[in-house]
């Protein structure tokens, strides 16, 4: 049977330039040789092409179809701060499940850090069927270049069908420089995931032209699929600590963990304390607001209700109050138990960053504002009269 990649020995001109633009490192050159191509490691990535000076690197088109369907599984990046998992984890892996049982497929996370071997279970009992584990004294906090050398390792030998990441710092850092030597494509930000029936690809859906249009990506030539989403967006399963799984620790070389870069401290910022992301409760404004000085009357509502207060672009904008407030797709993504929009039309990208919280109450004088179509309860009316209201109401239900 012939190759799926073969390089023409009569074209060749043995100049070697294909070896260290292999990502997997599964090129060697004897000497004066012509290269040879380790296939179990090769993913058909097409970096070898590329950079042949005499084309004399080919790939079958219809033996790449193939190469693709032998990936496998869907991963998930766990991201760990040192001590905990991040909560996109979870919603990750939630996904993930849905996910890898239209494919008949694992679900693996990919765990590193330091002194990790028996943190495993919560990434099991979320819906991992594997956990692939790198445990190192220099994998202890995040290092793009160490983690992605690993990753990338680790994608080479077992050639996973998609990878996700959270939108998070670290996440977005990674994902790229992990994406781009695999020549995979990366679409960021996703909202929603799923697995087209006829094809298997997964279908990447993510807001596009300003969050006018929701578009549906799919990386049909490449693999791993490569995702990320931000937290909050997708639900995690209810853990279930009975769930059964495999934990396999990665072999380290030092050439794995090489890095040009060095963590010197870290330095926590200081300022906004506010953290939209973990409230279960949300008071949002918006322009109908009017000025800066009514935002009291919605923190003397969230003060009731222990809420954190939010707003729109458009009030953020004016100044009536900071960015670290603003909810959307350009400021925060939260998804609270309940999410009060007072006096904000509900364009879509806010939607983008509150969609999905549980429920959402709308306070709002014009019927036909776009928020109604999304509220679990809408009251017509002025926000001046009701805010108020619903105030002294609480307040008594509460007993507070
Ligand atoms: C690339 C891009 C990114 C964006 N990112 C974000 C983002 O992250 N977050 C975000 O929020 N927006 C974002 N926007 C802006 C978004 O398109 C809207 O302009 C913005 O959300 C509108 O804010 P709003 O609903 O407060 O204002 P408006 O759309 O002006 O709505 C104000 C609402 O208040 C109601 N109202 C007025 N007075 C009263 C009253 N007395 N009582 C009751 N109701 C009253 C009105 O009926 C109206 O429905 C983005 C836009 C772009 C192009």
């Amino acid at each position: 049977m012939s190759h799926p990649i073969q390089i023409n020995n009569e074209t060749c001109v043995r100049c070697g330039e294909c070896v260290p633009a292999c990502p997997y490192a599964a090129i060697r050159q004897d000497q004066g040789a012509v290269p040879a191509i380790n296939l179990d490691v090769c993913t058909l990535c097409g970096a070898c092409v590329d950079v042949c000076p005499v084309t004399a690197i080919k790939i079958e088109a219809t033996s790449k179809g193939a190469a693709l369907d032998s990936f496998r599984d869907v991963w998930v990046f766990a991201e760990w701060s040192g001590s905990a998992f991040q909560s996109v984890t979870f919603e990750l892996l939630g996904k993930a499940r849905t996910l890898a049982d239209d494919l008949g497929q694992k679900v693996v996370a990919v765990f590193f850090g330091s002194g990790i071997a028996n943190q495993a279970g919560p990434l099991i009992a979320a819906g991992a069927d594997q956990v692939l584990m790198a445990d190192h004294p220099d994998l202890a906090a995040f290092q793009d270049e160490r983690y992605a050398q690993v990753l990338l390792r680790l994608c080479g030998a077992r050639k996973p069908a998609s990878i996700l990441f959270g939108a998070t710092t670290v996440g977005r850092s990674l994902a790229s420089r992990v994406a781009v030597p695999l020549f995979a494509g990366l679409t960021a930000d996703c909202t929603g995931l799923a697995i087209c029936p006829q094809t298997r690809h997964l279908l990447q859906t993510r807001p596009a032209f300003g969050g006018n249009i929701m578009a549906t990506i799919i990386t049909p030539e490449a693999r791993p699929q490569m995702s990320t989403v931000r937290p909050r967006v997708m639900k995690p399963l209810t853990p279930d600590p009975s769930r059964r799984g495999e934990v396999v620790m990665t072999e380290l070389t030092a050439e794995l963990l090489k890095a040009r870069a060095r963590r010197l401290s870290f330095v926590a910022e200081t300022g906004s304390t506010i953290n939209l992301a973990d409230a279960e409760i949300i008071v949002s404004g918006g322009r109908g607001m009017q000025k800066p000085e009514n935002f009291a009357m919605l923190e003397e509502l969230a003060g009731v209700l222990g809420a954190a207060v939010g707003a729109s672009r458009a009030a953020v904008d004016a100044n009536w109050i900071a960015y670290p407030h603003q909810v959307g797709q350009t400021g925060k993504t939260v998804c609270p138990k309940i999410y009060f929009a007072i006096g904000i039309s509900g364009q879509i990208q806010h939607l983008a960053g509150m969609g999905s919280s549980d429920i959402i109450v709308a306070v709002n004088k014009d019927p036909d504002a776009p928020i109604f179509k999304h509220a679990s309860f809408g009251i017509v009316g002025d926000l001046f009269q009701i805010v108020p209201i619903l105030t002294r109401e609480f307040r008594k239900a509460l007993g507070k």
